[in-house]
């Protein structure tokens, strides 16, 4: 009888948990109905300030497939579904958002592909309502570009709701980097992958998590994760401008040497010089960005810390992986 782990990130969603709640509910009855399988859901509570936490625990109280996992603080949209994934003990593991934009019935259409022998199911936006022009257009953007500058294959307009079965999910953990931009991991992954196309619903309940600088640091990490694409943008720009200066050089001799005329220097000095500053002031914030993630890669904390757990027959308190592991042993 195979198991079907949800994993649903939570940040401040508390009006909306009750209607998740209900529809989930729907759809984990219709898994076990159908198909007599087993189903489970894990909310992973990212650190909520808004009472979300005490409707978990009485969602959990409701219905015993629905697990809580609280984390000690926010630890970002990415880092809750690692820690939900990694607690998950389905055969098939999906996540989905809490806040309905994701329709918790496409989970069915995932869990058919799974059985004609896909490994990951991702779901591709058809359409996406409720979302401003902006938000639309740069993420339209944005998955075209990191497409290009990548040698991986990750699929346009996609988000994180996807079904992985346990070989792949067991991959995906394997990767412990802090910087997680999760729809590229499991693209990098491997093994037999499919899309599923959906039209994603508006936010029902609150508002988005995601401001543009939010937004702009998650396409940072994407494309630092897996492109270094920026970093030889410097080197191409540096070609081009010792060639640049090459020519310059010939002609200012030429200038001198070969002719009577004066030059008239301050012009064409300030364009040299704040053209070259530009790039070069540039070029150092691109090293930074990489530099910086190196730096909070070497450091090896751990991803996340839960401070308390609701329903799971192993008690997952303590450190997250560190914990998991000496649990899983024992
Ligand atoms: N989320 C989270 N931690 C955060 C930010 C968001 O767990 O720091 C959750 C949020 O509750 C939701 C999902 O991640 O379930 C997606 O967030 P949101 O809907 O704000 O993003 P958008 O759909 O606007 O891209
Ligand atoms: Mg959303």
């Amino acid at each position: 009888m195979p198991r079907h782990s949800i994993v649903i990130p939570v940040f401040n969603e508390r009006d909306g948990l009750e209607e998740l709640f209900l529809r989930m509910k729907e759809v984990a009855d219709q898994i076990v109905d159908s198909s007599s399988d087993d189903a489970e859901i894990i909310l992973v509570n990212d650190g909520s300030k808004d009472g979300s936490l005490e409707k978990l625990d009485e969602i959990a109280t409701r219905d015993n497939r629905f697990k809580v996992l609280h984390l000690s603080r926010n630890f970002g949209h990415q880092v809750a579904i690692t820690a939900g994934l990694e607690w998950a003990s389905g055969d098939t593991v999906t996540v989905m958002d809490a806040d309905l934009q994701d329709p918790p019935e496409v989970i069915l259409e995932f869990i058919q592909k799974w059985r004609e022998g896909f490994e990951v199911v991702y779901a591709v936006r058809r359409s996406r309502a409720g979302e401003t022009k902006f938000k639309l257009w740069t993420a339209k953007l944005f998955y075209r570009i990191i497409r290009r500058i990548t040698q991986f294959d990750i699929p346009v307009d996609t988000g994180d709701f996807r079904l992985m079965d346990r070989r792949a999910a067991d991959a995906f953990l394997k990767l412990r980097e802090r910087h997680r931009f999760i729809r590229g991991l499991v693209s990098w992954i491997g093994y037999k992958q499919v899309g599923v196309p959906y039209d994603r619903a508006e936010r029902k309940h609150g508002q988005t998590h995601y401001p543009f600088k939010k937004m702009l640091k998650f396409a940072l990490d994407g494309v630092t994760s897996f492109s270094m694409f920026p970093l030889q943008i410097a080197t191409y720009v540096g070609v081009a401008s010792a060639a640049c200066a090459f020519l310059g050089i010939l002609y200012t001799l030429y200038l001198k040497f070969g002719t009577e005329k004066t030059i008239h220097g301050w012009t064409s000095l300030m364009i040299v010089v704040l053209f070259l500053g530009g790039v070069q002031l540039l070029a150092i914030g691109v090293i930074g960005e990489y530099l910086g993630r190196v730096f909070d890669e070497v450091r090896r904390r751990p991803l996340y810390f839960i401070s308390r757990s609701v329903g799971f027959d192993q008690s997952p308190v303590g450190y997250g992986e560190v914990t998991r592991q000496v649990l899983v042993r024992s």
